[in-house]
């Protein structure tokens, strides 16, 4: 029998293990939380390969739970991922990057597998989604490819209209002579419209750009783009019929620039000779014309920068792109209907101001 001081103390050594072990559990507890506040999924497996913590960003990306005390082979298997966890039980820090299925998009994966000298972890491995960045990187390498063969075309015929007047200067006729200060002063054009267009695209897509943003009546905005575009409508025996009204929350002078661009495309695209309706009905805004179209494959593509479907006719293939963008930015939407061989419809969509007074035969409706 314990004499009642030894009991006392045993009682009081009791209590201090299960406040110790408490301590334990919530220190345990504030872990796991900081675990799984981490942005990134994080597996770490034991010696045996077994998993000994899988945060709730894994079970997000990989599914399945209650993963504490699986096989590795269970929960993950990769080929490449298995293998680079074998090399980090070996003592390698190792990386790789495979892709997974999530839902419908397939997710591109780093991952980041750390030895780790400690009695109950022997591997800690990050889970690292790099689809953005491989998706920019992406980006990026197109951007420079495109952007390379587009400048290179102006670039070929001014060295070469440059090199003819060099070598030639004194045999050249003086209509000849004309003639290539004039291929040059297009292809400077179009180099600098190239540039131009470039600059405004990257300013839109940076976002540094301030909206006025307000309700605006359409019509006027639309009648007074119909009005600069008078000379050109001319010179292509343009005849622009103008229907309709409606308002939008928007910045006008945005708008301006983006109609600009359809209705200039509508000109150039339509063929001589053709009629550019634009209708107007609440928040959208629909220009048509009587052009060739744009098949279905290609209705996507057009809003891709450089994207130009003849490249036989001069552009830069940044207008639709820019438009897209300065719509996006007002919270609208932008879209194309065509019939091959009777033209395309262009469609903008816009925020309506709150208190649009409703037209007399929705209101009888
Ligand atoms: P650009 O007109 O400078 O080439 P855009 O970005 O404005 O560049 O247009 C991209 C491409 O989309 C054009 O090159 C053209 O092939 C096609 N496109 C645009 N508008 C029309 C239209 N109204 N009808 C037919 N094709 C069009």
């Amino acid at each position: 029998m314990f004499s009642p001081r030894k009991l006392y103390e045993l009682e009081r050594e009791r209590n201090a293990l299960a406040s110790r072990f408490a301590d334990l559990q919530r220190q345990r507890a504030a872990e796991l939380q900081l675990l799984d506040g981490l942005g990134e999924a994080l597996l770490a497996i034991d010696a045996d390969r077994r998993v000994v913590i899988a945060n709730r960003r894994f079970i997000d990306l990989f599914g399945g739970m209650d993963h504490v005390g699986k096989r590795l082979t269970e929960v993950l298997r990769v080929a490449d991922v298995l293998e680079s966890f074998d090399r980090a039980l070996g003592g390698e820090e190792v990386t790789c990057r495979f892709g997974v299925r999530s839902g419908v998009v397939e997710r591109r994966i780093e991952m980041r597998a750390q030895p780790i000298a400690s009695t109950t972890i022997a591997v800690v491995a990050l889970f690292i989604d790099v689809s953005k960045i491989e998706l920019l990187e992406q980006i990026r390498r197109n951007f420079i490819s495109d952007f390379s063969h587009e400048v290179r075309t102006p670039l070929a015929g001014l060295r070469s209209a440059v090199e003819t007047l060099e070598h030639n200067s004194d045999r050249l006729s003086p209509e000849d002579d004309k003639q290539l200060r004039r291929i040059m002063a297009r292809q400077l054009r179009r180099l600098e419209r190239l540039v131009d267009d470039l600059s405004e695209l990257s300013r839109i897509e940076s976002g540094d750009l301030t909206l006025d943003i307000r309700p605006v009546e359409l019509r006027p905005i639309l009648d007074d783009l119909v009005e600069d575009f008078a000379e050109q409508s001319v010179q292509h025996r343009v005849r622009f019929e103008v229907r309709g009204e409606g308002s939008a929350i928007a910045d006008s002078n945005r708008l301006q620039q983006a109609f600009s661009n359809l209705i200039d495309n509508a000109i150039k695209y339509g063929g001589d000779d053709h009629r550019i309706t634009i209708d107007i009905r609440d928040g959208e805004v629909r220009v048509s014309d009587e052009g060739e179209g744009i098949a279905p494959p290609e209705r996507e593509k057009i809003f891709h920068r450089f994207y130009r479907i003849d490249k036989t006719i001069p552009g830069s293939g940044l207008g639709l792109a820019i438009t897209k963008h300065l719509v996006l930015q007002q919270r609208g939407t932008i879209d194309v209907e065509s019939k091959p061989g009777h033209g395309a419809t262009f469609i903008v969509r816009l925020p309506r101001p709150a208190a649009t007074p409703q037209r007399p035969s929705e209101a009888s409706r």
